[in-house]
């Protein structure tokens, strides 16, 4: 069965995920935000105290929130950072942009593989599909794992609202076509683990969204 822990990290409130196998203990880290020392220590002390074996090192999207904790995990984990392409000039502006959010010691990782429409990634006994979804940032993507009903979408879709649009490579329109036609269409049962706040699920969006709803 696929566990998914969760940490709240950095100014931006942004949510951690780790991802992880129970059986196999294979593990992947979805868009660290850890911002400081105790933040990296609490997600170390979870990886070391569950015996995880980190595989994969994976970004929805390339704003600052969600990457600040990339080279660390580079660094302790030595694994691959893997992003969508259209992701490349929104991760390398991070280091400009850090200093006006009062981020000195921001250390930009170098990503090591492109993430696909389709291609799915194997953690344990667990397949998470990449699935594109463009919108808030130009390479968003999510990960599905059609098994388990659950799916890690970043700051597309939240528990009663949606990602913003107005930063650069953002798009109203590409947004809600993108939850409409990608997350609207799987299974109501299935949970959501949004970039920030609480979880929800699509159905409840779908009846309950008040930006994009499907009534
Ligand atoms: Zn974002």
């Amino acid at each position: 069965m696929l566990s998914v822990k969760s940490f709240t990290f950095n100014p931006f409130q942004e949510n951690t995920y780790i991802v992880f196998d129970d059986e196999t203990l294979d593990a992947a880290i979805i868009d660290p935000g850890c911002s400081n020392s105790s933040e990296e220590n609490a997600l170390a002390e979870f990886i070391s105290r569950r015996n995880l074996k980190v595989r994969y090192l994976l970004n929805t999207h390339c704003h600052i929130d969600h990457v600040l904790g990339n080279t660390f995990c580079k660094n302790t984990y030595q694994v691959q950072l893997y992003i969508h392409q259209n992701e490349i000039s929104i991760l390398d502006s991070v280091t400009n942009y850090a200093p006006t959010f009062g981020i000195n010691n921001y250390q930009g990782a170098t990503p090591d593989q492109f993430l696909v429409e389709g291609q799915t990634i194997t953690i344990g006994n667990a397949t998470l599909k990449v699935i594109f979804t463009p919108g808030h940032a130009p390479g968003h993507v999510a990960f599905y794992e059609e098994k388990e009903g659950l799916i890690i979408v970043g700051d597309t879709l939240f528990f009663e609202s949606i990602g913003r649009t107005d930063l650069p490579g953002g798009n109203f329109k590409t947004l809600e076509t993108t939850i409409r036609t990608k997350l609207y269409t799987l299974p109501a049962a299935v949970i959501v683990y949004p970039g920030h706040g609480p979880k929800t699920s699509i159905g409840y969006e779908k009846l309950n969204n008040p930006f994009v709803n499907a009534q």
